[in-house]
């Protein structure tokens, strides 16, 4: 059994993390009469209540059309079908693409769509406040996005709010760019449903090895050593280095630039993830490729859409609260200036390790392998 089935509720993407809800936020009581409120909306009202209007279809094509391009462009992905979407606002949720025997047969067909030239299907329905995930969760009508899998074998699916429920929030209300924003979080997520594959498949191999904690998400290493002494000062100073290599046109220069960083990388891992920590060493690759590889595709998106580079860098970082997130973008341009062909050996299952892969592309010497090399704990007082 895959271990993202195993747990249920990993997800890999909370892109808005603060306003994702908590596990156990909704209470029974609360859903309960949730449903009770859902039985008692007569089908029919039911049915024209969650057409879709013509605005809100509008929009999910422009959501559908901006993947559309990132992944020919910007990603140079073969197409591949898209996954189960799941869109909602305050009282209806849309399930595009959804499996044939879902969602509930109260849903109707509504409006075509379409992606690729092939029709999508889209079924609406009243939520009355909770909304059934495919992998069978509920969760709250909030302004939020994400990307998790469901079935056997996994497949992947995407959860966003439609853009009134972004609206609602005072700090995204008067964002002139919130739709830019929005595009630029779709494709973040999309490309996690294009991996989600070799995620299984790392996650798999890792529980053969190591006890896997419970909060396994993409910001595990900053939650478990952001307070240990020294250890933000160390990630800050290696996130530098590989954003002025990033911005640095000459490439000697940005080989010693990188060369610094995997250096400052494998002096980091080797005073903290050292014993029991090691895996924090498989953590920290993992979900700085899912993370690097989606805010990318952010970036590009937000530099398709007229923002010129340096704006669409601080678009898409923000204010780097996100470690991983922070660092997979620098890594990730870094990898696009020094590696022509890096499509072809990051975007397929099994992920790599992007560190490496740059270590070997800036061919330090010796041969430079970031390999478990932990110092003893008298060497650091
Ligand atoms: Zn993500």
């Amino acid at each position: 059994m895959s271990y993202l089935r195993s747990v249920g509720n990993f997800r890999f993407g909370p892109d808005v993390r603060n306003s994702m809800p908590a596990p156990g936020l909704v209470s029974r009581a609360a859903l309960a009469s949730m449903f009770a409120i859902a039985a008692l909306v007569p089908r029919a009202a039911a049915q024209s209540a969650c057409a879709l209007a013509a605005a809100d279809r509008a929009w999910i094509e422009g959501l559908l059309s901006t993947w559309d391009r990132a992944s020919r462009e910007a990603l140079q992905l073969d197409a591949a079908p898209l996954p189960w979407i799941v869109l909602f606002d305050a009282s209806c949720v849309w399930h595009v693409n959804s499996a044939p025997a879902a969602p509930p047969p109260q849903a109707v067909p509504d409006v075509d769509l379409t992606f690729a030239n092939r029709a999508l299907s889209v079924r609406g329905l009243v939520h009355a406040g909770a909304i059934r995930l495919p992998d069978e969760r509920d969760i709250p009508p909030r302004p939020m996005a994400f990307a998790a899998t469901y079935g056997e074998p996994q497949q992947p699916f995407l959860v966003m709010a439609m853009p009134s429920l972004w609206r609602a929030e005072p700090r995204h209300a008067a964002d002139p760019r919130l739709e830019s924003l929005l595009h630029a979080v779709f494709a973040h997520e999309m490309a996690h449903t294009r991996q989600a594959e070799g995620i299984g498949q790392r996650l798999d191999a890792l529980q053969h090895r190591f006890a896997l904690p419970d909060d396994l998400d993409d910001n595990v290493v900053q939650r478990a050593f952001g307070d240990r002494p020294g250890f933000q000062d160390a990630y800050e100073r290696e996130r530098d280095l590989l954003y002025r290599a990033a911005q640095e046109r000459n490439a000697r220069s940005r080989r010693l630039l990188v060369a610094d960083a995997a250096a400052a990388m494998q002096s980091r891992r080797s005073r903290y993830f050292c014993g029991a920590d090691a895996i924090y060493a498989e953590f920290e690759d993992l979900f700085l490729w899912m993370e690097g590889l989606g805010q990318w595709t952010a970036y590009r998106v937000a530099a398709a859409e007229g923002l010129g580079d340096v704006e669409a860098l601080a678009f898409t970082r923000r204010d780097g609260k996100y470690w991983s997130q922070d660092e997979g973008l620098a890594l990730f341009l870094v990898l696009d200036a020094m590696v022509p062909a890096w499509r072809s050996e990051v975007l397929e299952a099994p992920p790599a390790s992007i560190p490496q892969l740059l270590a070997d592309a800036a061919r330090l010497q010796p041969h430079f392998a970031f390999e478990s090399s932990c110092q003893t704990a008298n060497e650091f007082p």
